[in-house]
């Protein structure tokens, strides 16, 4: 497995119905380990790669959405195969449609896209061990701070978008 952070990232539910790609490296890459994301997964935490819309293609099917509560209260718009329901990303009230956080899980390389922070560490697993060169905060940060310059006009980019 590599690490090379060029595009594009394919993807794909458990059965194959259906099928993406990235066409761009994502703007950031979340390790969530809040109880909301464990109990979503049934799993320690979950990897989301945060990219716009725009350059997520599908190759194939078409995902259902299927709302799913949040913390936030607004909920969470989860996109699933049709088939197998597998979650393949989910859309938040927040940022809108415009951005999209990716299930890293559901690459077919997940490796390529190890997290570049861990969050909500306060509720995670005991036995799970942070590694010692990625930031982690015990529950949400300050993006400012921990982004890219690109990725920051990036987001912005999608911002103006969205009021424009
Ligand atoms: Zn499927
Ligand atoms: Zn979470």
């Amino acid at each position: 497995m590599t690490t090379v952070k060029e595009a594009p990232f394919e993807g794909q539910c458990t059965c194959g119905s259906v099928r993406y790609h990235l066409t761009r490296e994502p703007m950031f890459v979340h390790c969530c380990h809040c109880t909301w994301c464990q109990r979503e997964t049934g799993s320690a935490f979950v990897i989301n790669a945060l990219i716009e819309a725009e350059h997520v293609v599908l190759d194939a099917g078409e995902p259902e959405v299927v709302v799913t509560p949040s913390a936030s209260g607004k909920g969470q718009r989860i996109n699933r195969c049709p088939e197998c329901r597998v979650a393949l990303w989910s859309t938040y009230a927040g940022a809108g449609e415009a951005l999209r956080f990716i299930r890293v899980g559901t690459l077919a390389e997940p490796g390529r896209l190890p997290p570049d922070i861990h969050i909500y560490t306060s509720t995670k697993l005991p036995w799970v061990v942070l590694p010692s060169d990625t930031p982690s905060f015990a529950e949400y940060y300050d993006l400012k701070e921990l982004w890219p310059q690109e990725s920051l006009a990036r987001r912005a980019a999608l911002r103006a978008k969205r009021r424009g």
